[in-house]
């Protein structure tokens, strides 16, 4: 019998087996996927977000030694082509730079982290989860040899994705059931793109979703579109087609894409949502990262999220597992975790997404960053901000937002 069995060896499955695995519990990790393996995703990794939860587990400089390069720049255009570029200034942390890393090398390098403390199964599937008061028994089939397999465990994780079977055999709302956000990318080559800058197209018939560039390197970039919940009704191949479109016809891209070529598919769809009264534990389980729809609706970022739940997790998992007190009540204290740690932003977000429907609105604040230094300064704080747009809600994230700007100035 495992202490733990955790269902996903995505960033939030990893993060939290390994956190389980060096407290000494027993833990088996599972994966349909035999690593690398690739997941659909814009590879971005915010140093706010995610390199500061990496530098919480004392895994920072391996990360930046795996991938040192940083994109400093982002560049904003708006509906109305108005455009904006936020910098970092020079010698910022790396925690405040942001990452493109292929999920392909980064999740099988954050899967390596865990494999000393951890067991850890490749290509299993897991088909059913049965919880009762005696324990949690994980049924699953080895994809290569179609074998059926029965683990036991006292405590079960989710941590398997948008569709999360664990949420459903747990009797806790899968995530993807809830009104979620959708996005679409690709990889492709020669592109005429630079190699240190994001780039943001806010396009007005998908306002406040966007169409992304971000640069591999050589030529290379992830180039995506992700749709606000509210428009995330629109089938996969009117996106797909709504991101040939602008690649062809956009002024600012068309010239420079003209000889890009896809390698291989456009993949992705649903970025399951924030919902604050969705339960994400009960007894013997818990639900971490996309599972329990933690994606920001605004950014459609979900890696640093579903590591910071993936730890939340392991500390109450492990204490819970230690005083022998799995029952839902003592799980909750997950909930409130999750709740007072990422609640906050995930609504501000939604806040914004409500807000910035309004393309006039949009390219007013990319007019005013443009035009004026501070504002540009105050975007570009609020943007590499430890709290991110939490700062908003505290009169201290307001005072450090005013200090970046006025010592600048
Ligand atoms: C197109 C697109 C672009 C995105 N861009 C970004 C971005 O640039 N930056 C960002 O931060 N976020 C981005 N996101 C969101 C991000 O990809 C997710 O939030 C993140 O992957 C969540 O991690 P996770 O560990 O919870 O789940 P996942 O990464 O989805 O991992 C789940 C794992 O569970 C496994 N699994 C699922 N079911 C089973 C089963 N039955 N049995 C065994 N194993 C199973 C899967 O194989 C997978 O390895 C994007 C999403 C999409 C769709």
């Amino acid at each position: 019998m495992y202490d733990a069995i955790v269902v996903g060896a995505g960033p939030a499955g990893s993060v939290c087996a390994r956190q389980l695995g060096r407290d000494g519990q027993r833990v088996l990790l599972l994966d349909r996927g035999v690593f690398p393996r690739d997941k659909a995703c814009g590879d971005a990794l915010t140093g706010k977000k995610t390199l500061r939860a990496l530098q919480a587990m004392g895994l920072c400089e391996a990360f930046l030694e795996l991938h040192p390069a940083a994109s400093v720049e982002l560049l904003v255009v708006g509906p109305s082509g108005r455009r904006c570029r936020l910098v970092s200034t020079p010698n910022q942390e790396a925690l405040r730079e942001n990452y493109v890393c292929p999920r392909r090398i980064f999740d099988q390098w954050l899967l390596a982290q865990c494999r000393p403390w951890v067991e850890v199964r490749e290509g299993i599937a897991v088909t059913e989860v049965g919880i009762d008061e005696t324990g949690v028994t994980v049924s699953g089939r080895e994809l290569s040899s179609g074998r059926a397999l029965t683990f036991h465990s006292r405590l079960v994780v989710g941590a398997d994705g948008a569709s999360s079977l664990v949420a459903r055999a747990a009797g806790l709302r899968p995530a993807r059931a809830r009104a979620g956000a959708a996005a679409l990318r690709g990889y492709f080559s020669g592109c005429d793109v630079s190699a240190s800058q994001l780039e943001f197209y806010m396009l007005r018939d998908i306002l406040p979703g966007y169409l992304w560039v971000f640069p591999l390197g050589e030529g290379v970039a992830n180039i995506g579109i992700g749709l606000a919940p509210q428009r995330s009704g629109c089938p996969p191949e009117s996106l797909a087609k709504f991101l040939w479109n602008a690649l062809g016809t956009h002024p600012a891209l068309a010239p420079r894409f003209r000889h890009a070529r896809l390698e291989g598919r456009l993949e992705g769809w649903v970025l399951p949502q924030w919902n604050c009264r969705a339960r994400l534990s009960r007894d013997r389980a818990l639900l971490i990262g996309d599972a329990a729809g933690l994606v920001d609706p605004l950014t459609g970022e979900g890696i640093g999220n579903a590591i910071v739940s993936g730890q939340l997790a392991a500390a109450e998992g492990a204490e819970a597992l230690r005083a022998g007190d799995l029952s839902a009540s003592r799980l909750r204290r997950y909930d409130r975790q999750v709740h007072r740690r990422l609640g906050p932003e995930l609504q501000l977000a939604a806040l914004g997404v409500r807000l910035l429907q309004a393309p006039w609105l949009v390219d007013g604040l990319i007019a005013l960053a443009d035009s004026q230094p501070w504002m540009g300064r105050a975007l570009s704080a609020l943007i590499g901000a430890p709290e991110g747009k939490r700062e908003l809600l505290t009169v201290a994230g307001w005072r450090r937002l005013w200090r970046a700007v006025a010592l600048e100035t």
